[in-house]
């Protein structure tokens, strides 16, 4: 494809507040930190982000406050290339943010406050219908109001426009959203929860794995293609024919935040510039690996440059 794809996303928009301590604070303690940090972040736009820095003309569909918060949240969309123009700036909610104790050995402990998030609806979705209808992916996640994800993902399928829908955080989904979903990327824990099976205790010997029969069982559910990440694992990616685990690339971890978010925003990209799926997987292991080497949500997301340069380095080096 020579023209850029395009691609429109549906999700939330949070300010991450992160302070990093020896301990987490107990119960009515006041601890002295180490560290304060700022960060955009939301699932919502980090993948837009991602796609954005891969080459995509990216949409992000959502809402923020009429507040500081959500000014900087949308200068730094716009910084990344990513058209805020559907970003409804709604002043009878705050922007949503979130507070994010880390302790010396990486545990965190986490409130979210979603606010305007919640109150994206259908008539934002509606606002931006022309584009959505005519893109060549959407892709959606569960921060924000469920029954406008919904009404955005039925709005694509009706198009014929293919949907990547990553289900994080998980939670039980209506059973008719699954078959108009083309892609489904949950991790291990949100796949788990949809199919309601544990992980642990997986495969023995001669039986099939786990996230072999998570991936059969999605897939009943009606989407056409699923897809768990599995962190230094790789991804493992099913449909009706073919199942097969694809292996991600040895990288030195230095944070693993948004690793899920880089490899759904890569995926996007991929499919709509017409990879072939594997190929496609293998570009999205190598912008969720990239993530994981660099501190942060959306400073993590690699540049198309680098994921390139990566995948060359690395074919080069077998
Ligand atoms: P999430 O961030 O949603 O929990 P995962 O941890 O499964 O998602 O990571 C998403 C993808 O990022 C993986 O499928 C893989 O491609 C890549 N990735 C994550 N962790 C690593 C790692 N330690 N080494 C290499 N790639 C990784």
């Amino acid at each position: 494809m020579s023209k850029r794809p395009c691609i429109v996303v549906i999700g939330s928009l949070v300010f991450d507040f992160v302070a990093k301590a020896q301990r987490l604070p107990r119960k009515g303690e006041t601890i002295l930190g180490e560290m304060f940090g700022m960060f955009p972040g939301g699932k919502g736009a980090n993948q837009a982000v991602q796609a954005s820095r891969l080459g995509a003309e990216v949409f992000l569909i959502g809402r923020v406050g009429d507040d500081f918060l959500g000014e900087r949240l949308l200068a730094d969309l716009k910084e990344s290339g990513v058209s805020a123009e559907f970003v409804k700036r709604d002043p009878t909610v705050k922007t949503a943010a979130c507070c994010i104790h880390v302790d010396a050995e990486g545990h965190n402990a986490i409130v979210i406050v979603p606010e305007a998030n919640m109150a994206c609806s259908k008539r934002d979705v509606d606002a931006a219908k022309s584009v959505l209808q005519s893109a060549d992916m959407v892709l959606c996640q569960l921060e924000v109001y469920l029954p406008t994800v919904e009404y955005a993902i039925t709005l694509a399928a009706e198009c014929g426009v293919p949907v990547i829908l990553n289900p994080a955080p998980a939670q039980p989904l209506p059973a008719a959203l699954y078959s108009k979903v083309t892609v489904l990327t949950p991790n291990e824990t949100e796949a788990e929860l949809l199919t309601g099976s544990a992980a642990e205790g997986a495969a023995s010997p001669g039986q099939s794995s786990w996230e072999s029969l998570a991936a059969r069982k999605l897939l009943s559910f009606g989407p056409k293609t699923v897809i768990i990440t599995l962190g230094e694992r790789g991804a493992y990616l099913a449909d009706k024919t073919w199942e097969h685990l694809i292996p991600t690339f040895p990288v030195s971890v230095v944070d693993a935040t948004a690793a899920g978010d880089a490899f759904s925003g890569a995926l996007a990209v991929a499919l709509a510039e017409g990879k072939e799926m594997e190929q496609a997987v293998t570009f999205a292991n190598a912008a969720g690996a990239l993530a994981t080497t660099r501190n942060g949500a959306q400073p993590s997301m690699a540049l198309r440059a680098e994921v390139e340069e990566f995948l060359r380095k690395f074919h080069h080096g077998k």
